[in-house]
């Protein structure tokens, strides 16, 4: 009886509205952490691993060397690679596939590469919309390494020393 009275006075006078309105004026005039993306953008770690690339030596010829340490330690069996030898004695891939959605972005492939030819950006604006597209292509990481060579040589100086 008493506790359906005070919830009676309780819904009479708004309480629960005042609470909450209470809560809200509190945070009103605080420091604010909502981010307006895209506009805005918060910070990333430069550990952050985004979007993969292949990358190129200055002269264009691609960094790969078909090695396969990357293929053999992704955990994920998320890397497809076929190789064969070129008229100059040379080895380079005929495919270089990752399937991004078996990729779980641990940087296996990045931190095992000799040639520092795969790499992990830091891209994450990516989408995809048609089935298939998760199946990054040597061509599309080869496009990628060419877009983003800028951001991943600089990534890799002293001031980023995990890139
Ligand atoms: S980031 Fe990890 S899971 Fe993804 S392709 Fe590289 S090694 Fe495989
Ligand atoms: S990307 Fe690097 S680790 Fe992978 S096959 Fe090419 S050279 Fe070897």
């Amino acid at each position: 009886m008493l506790k359906t009275a005070s919830d009676y006075f309780r819904s009479l006078f708004l309480f629960e509205l005042f609470k909450g309105l209470r809560v809200t004026g509190g945070y009103f005039l605080k420091r604010k952490f909502t981010v307006q993306y895209p506009e805005e953008k918060a910070p990333a770690s430069p550990r952050f691993r985004g979007l993969h690339a292949l990358r190129r030596y200055p002269n264009g010829e691609e960094r790969c060397i078909a090695c396969k340490l990357c293929e053999a330690t992704c955990p994920a069996l998320a890397i497809t690679i076929e190789a064969e030898v070129r008229a100059d004695g040379s080895r380079r891939t005929t495919r270089y596939d990752i399937d991004l959605f078996k990729c779980i972005y641990c940087g296996f492939c990045e931190e095992s590469c000799p040639v520092d030819s795969i790499v992990e950006t830091g891209v994450y604006e990516y989408h995809f919309e048609a089935q298939g597209e998760n199946i990054m292509t040597k061509e599309k990481l080869l496009a990628i390494g060419d877009q983003y060579e800028a951001q991943i040589a600089a990534a890799r100086t002293a001031d980023a020393p995990y890139r």
